[in-house]
């Protein structure tokens, strides 16, 4: 056997990667090559079961048939205009969009953090034109713990020093309240708030669910002293949570809603701040866009990923199947858990400080095939494809056992 044999085709392609890429991420040393529905193989032919499903990018399941049609056929067809031009997906996209959601305005972007800072700016723009808050006044209250991108102005309200130091300086008028605290909200509230923004459940600080009640009470608030709110869904959103939208689960309805991720099902970055307000009206032509925002590719796409996303009740399938898998994640014995929560199938598992770390966990649950990632130092989340069966959870849940007991 040559040398060069020897060394795996993995540790190669690791060693290059880290030789040549920027350092801002820290994978597990995995190489993947392929996915199929819940599972993805990596170069050296190993099965994992994914359940992180790019942040909840592939919701739909990896490589979808239906969604990789569509893309090969408007592939072929056109796939960039801009917005210069009309395309003949953007208006059935819209559509579909608003019917499913009952929304009554899209504006279509490409990344979260696009989304997200297009909200930003109709915010502002609605408080100076229909609120009259003085020129350059407009505050905009974020929540502790959020994450809503890695913009310049995303981070600046970060409350995560990782995300937020060395970046500076940041444009001013955000206001930071705990998050899930209905009575800190109101007393930030004054005459200059244009918006509220929140996500439905915390994701990225480890799947924080507000106290019941929390997100009525916010939208009472908002309603109540004439106040943009903002939902950021991107995470929670197409199903994740059990519901098409996570503000469901309390009756209420947003001001403006973002989606992302799995607007495409993981095939292509699209975005859309989803509105219900006159909210969207304060913008002309020629004061926001985008070159690839509303592409026909990309709306082909993300038709495609809605429509499997209804068809296949995947949906349904996250409300009970999620149900099903934290309830046999919460029955195992581990005295290094400290907590497992989570709605449809958004789940974290949460271990004591003590515990070693959730890394170790996630290298454990790696070496059994199956693919999480820690968030922050403690908490592991467990989010698979909305499309996993009963059988695989009973798996998921019996890999971690044995990861935790054995
Ligand atoms: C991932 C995420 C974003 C940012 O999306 P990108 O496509 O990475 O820019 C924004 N908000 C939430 C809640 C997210 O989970």
């Amino acid at each position: 056997m040559t040398r060069h044999q020897t060394i795996g085709i993995a540790e190669a392609l690791i060693a290059r990667e880290n030789r040549l890429g920027a350092s801002n991420y820290k994978p597990l040393d995995v190489v993947l090559t392929r996915g199929q529905g819940v599972y993805v193989w990596d170069v050296e032919g190993r099965r994992y079961l994914d359940c992180l499903s790019a942040y909840s990018a592939v919701n739909q399941g990896h490589c979808h048939p239906k969604i990789l049609a569509a893309m090969r056929e408007q592939a072929a067809r056109l796939t960039l205009t801009s917005r210069a031009f009309r395309n003949d997906q953007l208006a059935p996209f819209y559509e579909e969009l608003c019917a499913l959601t009952r929304a009554h305005k899209v504006l279509p972007m490409n990344s979260g953090a696009e989304a997200v800072e297009s909200a930003l700016k109709l915010a502002r723009k609605w408080g100076y034109r229909h609120k009259a808050i003085p020129d350059g006044r407009a505050e905009i209250i974020v929540c502790a713990n959020n994450f809503h991108g890695r913009t310049i102005s995303i981070v600046g309200f970060s409350s995560d020093p990782a995300s937020r130091d060395g970046f500076g300086p940041f444009p001013p008028g955000f206001v930071t309240v705990p998050f899930g605290d209905a009575a800190a909200l109101e007393a930030a509230i004054t005459p200059n708030t244009a918006a509220f923004l929140a996500e439905p459940i915390q994701g990225e600080a480890g799947v924080i669910i507000p106290p019941p009640g929390y997100l009525k009470k916010a939208r009472e608030l908002c309603t109540r002293h004439n106040v943009l709110f903002i939902l950021d869904e991107i995470q929670t959103g197409l199903g994740r949570t059990g519901t098409l939208l996570a503000e469901e689960h309390e009756g209420v309805e947003a001001d403006l809603t973002l989606l992302g991720k799995a607007l495409s099902g993981g095939f292509y970055p699209v975005s859309a701040v989803l509105s219900n307000t006159e909210a969207m009206s304060v913008l002309h032509p020629g004061e926001h866009g985008s070159t690839f925002g509303g592409n026909p590719l990309g709306c082909a796409i993300a038709r495609a990923a809605l429509k499997v996303l209804v068809e296949e009740d995947m949906i349904g399938n996250a409300a009970r199947v999620g149900a099903q898998l934290k309830a046999a994640l919460a029955a195992i014995p581990a005295p290094q858990v400290k907590e497992v929560r989570g709605v449809g199938l958004m789940i974290a598992m949460e271990l004591h400080a003590d515990a070693g770390g959730a890394r170790g966990l996630c290298e454990k649950l790696m070496a059994r095939g199956l693919l999480v990632k820690e968030t922050h130092d403690h908490t592991v989340r467990i989010a698979p494809p909305l499309i996993l069966s009963p059988r695989e959870a009973g798996w998921i849940a019996a890999q971690v056992r044995a990861a935790l007991l054995g």
